[in-house]
């Protein structure tokens, strides 16, 4: 029996796996995390909306009657491709094929004050960070002077990607209908939502309609959507724009770059734009015999993407069927397909009520889109009792616009939370 090492259980690997459930290989799936993570949904974790357990999936529950498929929780740190074997936390395993679905990560560009200070959302646990940072930043504006409690209020998301935008739309929210009524001692005037973005305009990856539609539904939710405006430094307390200006805060959100999780030991002609790794149309990696990359973490280039496919999960979803089916077909000798991408559209929520779709025939924004983008993202979401919970929070934030979930459990990281942050940041020319 050949064996598949598949290293991530994210959207590609995952469906590689699901893929490859009860055939004649011997599948392991080996993830640093013990679960499947729902990432579109991060932002409504970090802004109270969903217990993170419901948009989190444990992968051994996904495998519990299969005959062939096993998992391992441990982190993979090199390959070595002569000898077949990849190096992980819990030893050396050999495989006949290797499949890379390792996703990517937070991209700070060098900056060591921002990756130290900035707040990333590439994982759940990232974005339980965000939400108990914001919160302990309210429990602590109550009792700071006035100049502090401005800098503790203020919010500041810099991406004017979905990401970016879906955030500042829910902090918004927040702003309006639940921070006032927790904190009735602060003065909500003084709290601002700040979305900083590099280009020209929000969702620069949508038609133009959708793109300012999301701008306008962002202003009118009070968002303070600052274009063309690029980040320099941050110290935990101001951040520094390239034109010298310096907007004061405690929370800086880094929505504005990925790279690839590459791992080592792969040929260096191999990686290329943003970390990731090249591949020709059936997922192989360039100067590889049987070491294929998916998802986001592979750069294929084809007529209609000379720069490869957007990273988004269709694309990995798609390449892991397609792998899995070509593997299927080497089971019976037969001829491999090549993956082709069928953009079905993309769509991001800006608040309630609030969204904006873009169909191959066509782009539709407000209340229907914001019906469209809930019913498609429970439609994705693993496991009907996530659904279900997830609906259920839904449907309650819906008509009471709260929710219960505002819990501080543990301490957030003092190192980026400490009021004295700047004292030991080494951006005197933040300030
Ligand atoms: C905040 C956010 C919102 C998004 N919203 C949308 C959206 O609305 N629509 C959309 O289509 N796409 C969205 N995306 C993008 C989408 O989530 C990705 O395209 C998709 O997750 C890519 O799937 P993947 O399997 O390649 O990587 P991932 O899903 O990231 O999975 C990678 C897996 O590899 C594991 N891993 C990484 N390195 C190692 C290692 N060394 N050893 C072991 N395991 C490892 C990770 O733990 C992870 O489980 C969003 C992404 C983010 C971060």
């Amino acid at each position: 029996m050949k064996r598949i090492i598949i290293i991530g259980g994210g959207f590609a690997g995952l469906k590689l796996a699901e893929k490859l459930n009860n055939t004649a290989y011997d599948v392991l799936l080996i993830d640093k995390l013990n679960h499947h993570q729902f990432q579109p949904l991060f932002y409504q974790v970090a802004t109270a909306g969903l217990e993170p357990s419901s948009i989190s999936f444990p992968l051994r529950g996904i495998f519990h009657h299969s005959r062939n498929v096993r998992i391992r929780y441990a982190e993979v740190s090199a390959v070595i491709p002569d000898k077949n074997c990849i190096l992980t936390s819990i030893g050396e395993l050999t495989y006949d094929y290797l499949v890379i679905a390792t996703g990517v990560t937070t991209n700070f560009f060098g900056n060591k004050n921002l990756e130290k200070w900035a707040y990333p959302m590439k994982s759940t646990s990232e974005a339980i960070n965000i939400r108990q940072h914001v919160l302990q930043n309210f429990e602590d504006a109550l009792v700071a002077s006035e100049e502090d409690r401005r800098r503790l209020m203020n919010v500041v998301i810099v991406g004017g990607g979905p990401t970016g935008v879906e955030l500042s739309g829910a902090f918004a929210e927040m702003k309006r209908h639940v921070f006032p009524r927790d904190y009735p001692e602060l003065d909500f005037k003084q709290m601002n939502v700040i979305l900083m973005e590099g280009s020209d305009k929000t969702l620069g990856n949508m038609s133009s309609q959708s793109s300012a539609k999301s701008k306008q539904y962002l202003e009118e939710l009070g968002v303070t959507v600052m274009l063309n405006t690029r980040v320099k430094d941050y110290d935990g307390q101001q951040v520094l724009l390239e034109d010298g200006n310096v907007v004061p805060s405690n929370t800086v959100i880094w929505a504005a770059g990925i790279r690839g999780n590459a791992i080592d030991g792969m040929p260096v002609d191999a990686i290329t734009h943003g970390n990731r790794f090249l591949v020709d149309r059936f997922s192989l990696v360039k100067e590889c015999a049987n070491i294929y990359a998916i998802g986001d973490i592979a750069f294929m280039v084809t007529e209609k993407y000379p720069q490869s496919h957007p990273q988004v999960a269709n694309v990995a979803l798609g390449q892991a069927a397609v792998l899995a089916k070509n593997f299927r077909q080497a089971l019976q000798s037969k001829p491999w397909q090549p993956y082709e991408y069928k953009d079905k559209g993309s769509m991001a929520t800006v608040g309630k009520h609030k969204a904006v779709v873009d169909l191959g025939f066509g782009h539709f924004q407000g209340f229907f889109a914001w019906f469209v983008w809930m019913g498609l993202h429970l439609l994705l979401l693993m496991g009907m009792k996530n659904k279900i919970f997830v609906f259920v929070d839904w449907l309650i934030a819906y008509f009471s616009n709260d929710s219960t979930l505002r819990l501080i459990f543990s301490p957030v990281n003092k190192k980026k939370h400490s009021q004295g942050a700047s004292q030991d940041a080494s951006t005197s020319s933040a300030r």
